[in-house]
């Protein structure tokens, strides 16, 4: 019997897939796309082995806007059980579609908003979402995700390498914020690999980065995640000053950080996740 990764390779390139339906990027909906499969296959194969696994035999997998197809051929060539497509743009549907002739059920596709979508109620687990994401909303879609970790087993996600350093970034470090400590506090997180500019049709301007994100085992209430939230938000929207001003508003704030030796002279970027986690318990 023919295997899916074979009919794959029956597919034109996809330099020719991308020129039989004249798609030029438009930049409204965050497109650059990969059109090397040495380097799609790259991030998958990079992906699997950080999670000590062969291929996705047996596990559901979501790809944010699959564009031309690239990351869509490598996922679909590590046999998942199904791989689910969501994108906007209707002239990579149609792309879509000539994949879908070749695998059949394998591939659904969803012509929609990634941002209207939930997955970690779709299908059953394990889940994995890949993407190399529309940079434009990279951050909200992660945080959507981040919330509702423990429906998946892993996010393998690209961001412009600025926000990969954000999202990575140690406490005192002029990257951390916001995005680090939700991040932080709920995966553990590998950098699999930075990727050159001139990878992509069009060149962005900056490099980009694969990130791994696996949630780890202390589950966050919605409680907790929405006072670390708050916190952050009061704290870092006034980043220079200490948080005996920035926090001011936190009822009873000097005693609770006290409580958990948090020095009120401390400015937001001082303050390690599990801190503002402590905090996050006392308000
Ligand atoms: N995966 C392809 C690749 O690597 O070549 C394309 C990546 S491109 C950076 C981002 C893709 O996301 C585009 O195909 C774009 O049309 C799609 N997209 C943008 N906004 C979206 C949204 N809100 N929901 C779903 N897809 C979206």
């Amino acid at each position: 019997m023919t295997s899916v990764a074979e009919l794959i390779d029956t597919l034109p390139s996809l330099r020719e897939t991308v020129e039989n339906h004249g798609l030029m990027a438009k930049k409204a909906l965050g497109q650059n796309f990969l059109l090397d499969r040495n380097i799609t296959d790259k991030i998958i194969r990079l992906s699997l082995n950080a999670q000590n696994k062969n291929d996705f035999n047996n596990e559901f997998v979501y790809e944010i806007g699959p564009g031309p197809g690239g990351l869509t051929r490598s996922i679909l060539s590590n046999n998942p059980q199904k791989l689910t497509v969501v994108e906007m743009d209707e002239r990579c549907i149609a792309i879509m579609n000539e994949i879908k002739g070749k695998v059949g059920e394998k591939l659904e596709i969803i012509n929609g908003d990634a941002l209207k979508e939930n997955f970690g109620t779709k299908d059953k687990s394990p889940r994995h979402i890949i993407s190399n994401l529309p940079y434009n909303i990279s951050v909200p879609l992660l945080v959507g995700w981040l919330k509702d970790i423990q429906s998946f087993s892993s996010l393998t996600l690209m961001f412009q390498k600025e926000v990969a350093d954000r999202i990575t970034a140690p406490t005192k470090c002029k990257d951390y914020g916001r995005i680090s400590i939700l991040s932080q506090l709920l995966c553990k997180i590998d950098r699999l690999l930075d990727i050159n500019p001139n990878c992509f049709v069009p060149a962005p301007k900056i490099w980009s980065s694969v990130l791994l994100f696996r949630p780890l085992d202390n589950i966050l209430t919605e409680k907790q995640i929405n006072n670390i939230e708050k916190l952050t938000s009061l704290a870092f929207g006034q980043r220079r000053k200490m948080i005996r001003q920035s926090l001011k508003s936190i009822p009873d704030i000097e005693n609770k950080c006290s409580q958990i030796g948090i020095l009120m002279t401390s400015r937001a970027e001082e303050i390690t996740p599990q801190q503002y986690l402590a905090l996050a318990d006392l308000i």
